[in-house]
């Protein structure tokens, strides 16, 4: 919810971190279902439309799908992500344009699935992206890394995502 003027979560933000009277609504620019809580269903619709499970086209193993260390690594910072909502709710590219643009939260996840070595469908995941609403309306604002209570960054997710369409594009 928006705790003080911040998006955040309520379970995290102490009472004595907010000074003076303490305003709290719901996240900004979403439905309201009925008091503090927003309507996900669009931003949960988003979620699944990057198909946010592992896909491999090669035969599956015998045991797990093996992962080297630093392969592991490159998808630290963005494995964290809860699904709170607080960075697309602070978006406004998102506020004007919650149907057609992802938002950084699912294209954060979306990247999440690019970056990790063990998934091999990563042609038909930047084809899904290729538009000129559900990716490209990020204009670098940078208010969902300001929000994040996470502390995760998705605008720099969503320029990488922005990286792999130029390198597959020369
Ligand atoms: S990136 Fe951060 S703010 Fe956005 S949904 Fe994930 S945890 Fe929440
Ligand atoms: S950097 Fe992009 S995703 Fe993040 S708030 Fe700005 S426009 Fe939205």
């Amino acid at each position: 919810m928006n705790i003080g003027g911040l998006n955040t979560l309520a379970c995290t933000k102490a009472i004595s971190d907010v000074s003076g009277s303490v305003s709290i609504y719901p996240l900004p620019h979403m439905k309201v279902v009925k008091d503090l809580v927003p309507d996900m269903n669009n931003f949960y619709a988003q979620y699944a439309s990057i198909q946010p499970y592992l896909q491999t086209k090669t035969p599956t193993p015998e045991k797990e799908h093996l992962q080297s260390p630093q392969d592991r690594k490159k998808i630290d910072g963005l494995y964290e992500c809860i699904l709170c909502g607080c960075c697309s709710a602070g978006c406004p590219s998102y506020w004007w344009n919650p149907e057609r643009y992802l938002g950084p939260a699912a294209l954060l996840q979306a990247y999440r699935w690019l970056a990790d070595s063990r998934d091999e469908n990563t042609g038909e995941r930047l084809d899904n992206l290729e538009d000129p609403f559900r990716l490209y309306r990020c204009h670098t604002i940078m208010n969902c890394a300001n929000t994040c209570p996470k502390g995760l960054n998705p605008a720099e997710a969503i320029g990488e995502i922005k990286q792999m369409m130029v390198k597959r594009g020369v």
